[in-house]
């Protein structure tokens, strides 16, 4: 594959960022990672708007411009042959002698892309669903700025496949905060999805925003409020939305079945949805 450098597209086994880079030593970076299918980008404006967002909140210089950042992930998709996968963008404050104390000024900004090549549309999960296990949320208080400081989600993964399940859904204060890597919803008997409003101790996905907006274009009831693990348990199908799963069904949550085990009516039609009215919008 080639990859995207601070400026240089090289081979990927020829890519070097420093060790001194504050994204390895203290986790100072941001991401994204954008869908491709067709070769063509998914939902493309808001991840850059979100990016920015994540920058400013951490006071990071942003050295790159919005048609720029359009034109390497056109280039990498092109280069790699790119034709379902996604773009991973990974921006961190800069290398400078290890210090906690900064100067963000004096900082070049590391830029990273690379692509990975996978099923998105056609996939097991899509097809089979997911198992859920629930798991305490023990992050830090600002859920909303997309960080590269995974551990955490990333050991949620791991417990919730040493319990026999595929992800975690995290508890804070006896309610859903979110998926490990993903935005958690369910539907109520009555047929009306229901996901927690945003706030510090979420991520704003973008599938989120974009599932909400082709739900009340097409009649679909949201009612954004939090709900628990039990209620999660007892609806009438769940499901997780993200930039690289779409709409993901849930079939079961801590060992009790959901929608009969397998994905459910209006998750499934939701999925169909968001593919089909994001593919319309792919740039
Ligand atoms: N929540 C968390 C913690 C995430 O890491 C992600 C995606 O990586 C999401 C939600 C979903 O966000 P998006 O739909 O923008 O991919």
């Amino acid at each position: 594959r080639t990859v995207y450098v601070n400026g240089a597209y090289v081979p990927e086994n020829e890519a070097t960022v420093s060790v001194f880079d504050r994204g390895f030593l203290f986790g100072d970076g941001i991401y994204e990672v954008a869908a491709v299918v067709g070769g063509k980008l998914i939902d493309f404006p808001a991840h850059t708007a979100r990016l920015h967002r994540s920058a400013n909140e951490l006071g990071m210089r942003f050295t790159v411009s919005d048609e720029e950042l359009l034109a390497i992930h056109r280039e990498l998709i092109s280069r790699n042959g790119v034709d379902e996968g996604v773009v991973y963008l990974q921006m961190t404050r800069g290398a400078i002698d290890r210090d906690f104390m900064f100067d963000t000024e004096k900082l070049t900004p590391t830029l990273v892309l690379f692509t990975q090549n996978r099923p998105l549309v056609d996939t097991g999960v899509a097809k089979a669903g997911m198992k859920i296990v629930s798991i305490p949320d023990l992050r830090w208080g600002r859920c909303d700025i997309k960080t590269v400081q995974l551990l955490y989600p990333s050991l949620g993964k791991m417990e919730a496949k040493s319990r026999g399940a595929d992800d975690a859904w995290m508890v804070r204060d006896g309610v859903v905060t979110e998926g490990t890597s993903n935005n958690a919803f369910i539907v109520t008997q009555e047929g009306a999805i229901v996901t927690r409003p945003l706030s510090p101790s979420i991520l704003p996905g973008i599938t989120r925003a974009a599932l909400m907006d082709y739900s009340a274009v097409s009649g679909t009831p949201v009612e954004e409020r939090e709900f628990t693990i039990e209620e999660a348990r007892n609806a009438a199908e769940a499901f997780i939305t993200s930039a690289s799963v779409f709409v993901g069904p849930v079939v079961s949550i801590d060992g009790v079945e959901l929608s009969g085990g397998k994905p459910g009516p209006v998750t499934l039609g939701l999925r169909k949805q968001y593919i089909e009215e994001s593919l319309k919008r792919a740039i």
